[in-house]
């Protein structure tokens, strides 16, 4: 049987596991050259990673520097899970010395 402990804080969990899916991809498609990076001047730079691309077909797409997508898959206890609900990108913990003069 397998064990399975909170990505969150580490705690054994149980029966009562939780599961959270985050998927990461770019809402655009990423082999698009568009105008705007044409009239940049790192044309140069954008002929450099597509020479770079071909050298390395073989290598998987999540090569630092490269946009790809990626699925995450989190074990939650109870508690973590719950925080996750209210707050699922941790922005409220990111963000509360911002909020504490209010
Ligand atoms: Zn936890």
């Amino acid at each position: 049987m397998l064990h399975f402990s909170c990505d969150f804080c580490g705690k054994h969990l149980d029966d009562k596991r939780f599961v959270a899916k985050l998927s990461v991809f770019p809402a655009f498609d990423p082999e698009k050259i568009t105008e705007e990076d044409l009239d940049k001047d790192n044309l140069q730079a954008v002929a450099n990673d597509i020479n770079h691309h071909s050298e390395d077909a073989n290598k998987p797409l999540s090569v630092e520097g490269q946009i790809s997508s990626k699925d995450f898959r989190f074990d939650l206890c109870s508690s973590c899970f719950q925080k996750v609900l209210n707050d699922p990108l941790g922005q409220e913990r990111l963000h509360r010395f911002d909020y504490s003069e209010n």
